[in-house]
């Protein structure tokens, strides 16, 4: 008995030296790398995102660097509803791609997602169950894959602009900051917080912190991040994406000249025509409402490009049912509760590609972006064509459109002001933490990035 006692002490002892040795290997070890990947699932596109941190920070909010970011070609995986097999199989060649940049030994560790945005949650409420086929076929495919799938689904309209504010505030360093003075990182002030509005084609999404206490807000999100709560408004409106908003008015000129087999688009520029189906406005919830107004029947309609950027600010704004408002100010339209907008935002997605394409990016006033907008929108269809022959021919029509609708939804809707719209700033929404040096002349402060550089100091301890 006193010998197995001697022996269990023993075996006590040589385990504790053992896992004493492993702790101290731990700690004088530098962290492993570890690897992280997501599908960013859009209306219009898909790109997958591989995505690298230290494995010391893992039970933290770390600091990620992007590894690898893969446009998938083609539409977004919504144009699949009909053969749905081919979403699965749109992902394999960026599949194929992260395979490449991830060490073959870590593979079975990476956690991946889908994160599908509006694109997915118009078709869910138009065919669910081909909604759920297409989820189902791209976890198929995923799962084919070494990585560790964790699962893919359709993002409700908060997640995804609390995420989008979450990573544009992210990539600029916001969340913390670096005190020369204190030689130490601190928590920066609320005010140098961005306020992130985010334009896809399927839906915009507008987040910020407010000012002021929580009280009426539906649409709050609450977030831990780097030892901080932060308390954001966020709201997301379907339908009111840049082209779900031109099926819209295409449905709205049409109907009011129902008889008319040829209609004025206002938007659209002079010499330019577009023929549209009646029955293309069954294809999306945004638009298949039954209208006493609209003819039965399927027939085609050709839109008439008329360039006048009035006249197309007018027809957009019945876009909105401003009306349901009244006079409040903490209200958009449909009688939806925005308080107040505070602070600086970047406008990112289809903000940027629009105004980037007009040359309205470098921080000019709303009376420059109003008026670059109507000489935008006089010159003819030949004009544009032969001046712009590098651009998609698909694109270059709906610029004034697009433009027109941006301010409405900014000014009118968002109630952005001559004075607010200076802290707009129209950013592409970079994919990877070092965005110094990438257009970053009109930004304020840029934190780590701005006084440091990407690389250094050391990135604060979590
Ligand atoms: P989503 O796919 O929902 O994220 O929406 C992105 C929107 O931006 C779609 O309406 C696209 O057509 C539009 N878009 C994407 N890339 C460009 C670009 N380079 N120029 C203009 N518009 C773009």
């Amino acid at each position: 008995f006193t010998n197995a006692i001697i022996g269990a002490l023993v075996a006590l002892s040589i385990i504790a030296l053992v896992l004493s040795l492993v702790k101290i290997e731990d700690v004088t070890l530098p962290p492993t790398v570890k690897y992280g990947m997501v599908f960013d699932a859009g209306s219009s596109h898909t790109s997958l995102f591989v995505y690298e941190w230290d494995s010391d920070k893992e039970n933290n909010t770390g600091v990620v660097s992007q590894t690898l970011s893969c446009d998938i070609q083609g539409q977004g995986i919504s144009s699949y509803a009909n053969d749905p097999p081919k979403a699965g199989d749109s992902l394999r060649e960026c599949l194929d791609k992260a395979l490449k940049v991830v060490p073959a030994a870590k593979q079975r560790d990476v956690p991946a997602y889908l994160g599908a945005t509006a694109g997915m949650r118009l078709l869910r409420e138009q065919n669910s169950s081909a909604a759920d086929q297409v989820l189902a076929e791209v976890a198929k495919t995923m799962r084919e894959y070494p990585m560790a799938f964790k699962g893919a689904r359709i993002l409700t309209g908060e997640e995804e602009g609390a995420y989008g504010w979450i990573t544009i505030n992210y990539l600029l360093d916001s969340f913390t900051k670096y005190s020369p003075k204190a030689h130490t990182w601190v928590h920066p002030e609320a005010a140098s917080i961005f306020g992130a509005l985010d334009l896809g084609g399927a839906s915009t999404q507008i987040s910020f912190m407010p000012q002021g206490s929580m009280i009426n807000w539906n649409e709050a999100s609450k977030f831990t991040l780097y030892g901080y709560n932060y308390n954001i408004y966020t709201h997301s409106y379907l339908c009111y994406g840049q082209h779900e908003m031109l099926k819209r008015l295409a449905k709205e000129l049409i109907v009011e000249s129902p008889s008319s087999t040829r209609v004025d688009h206002p938007c659209y520029p002079k010499d330019y025509n577009e023929t549209v189906s009646l029955s293309s406005f069954c294809t999306s919830p945004c638009t298949n409402q039954s209208d006493p107004r609209l003819p039965l029947g399927d027939r085609n309609v050709t839109l008439e490009g008329r360039g006048n950027a009035s006249r197309c600010l007018a027809a957009l704004k019945k876009l909105f049912n401003f009306s349901a408002c009244g006079q409040s100010q903490e209200c958009t339209f449909d009688g939806i509760y925005q308080p107040l907008v505070r602070g600086q935002f970047i406008a990112f997605s289809a903000f940027y590609y629009n105004f980037k394409f007009l040359n309205l990016t470098e921080g000019q006033s709303l009376a420059t972006v109003r008026e670059t907008i109507e000489q935008f929108c006089r010159r003819s269809w030949e004009d544009l064509s032969s001046s712009y022959p590098q651009e998609n021919p698909e694109r270059l029509p709906k610029y004034c459109a697009n433009a027109n609708y941006i301010l409405t939804l900014l000014l009118d809707a968002y109630k952005f002001n001559e004075t607010s719209w200076k802290n707009i700033f129209f950013q592409m929404k970079v994919g990877s933490k070092p965005v110094c040096g990438q257009e970053k002349s009109q930004l304020p402060t840029f934190g780590c990035c701005e006084s440091h550089g990407p690389e250094s100091p050391a990135c604060p301890t979590l």
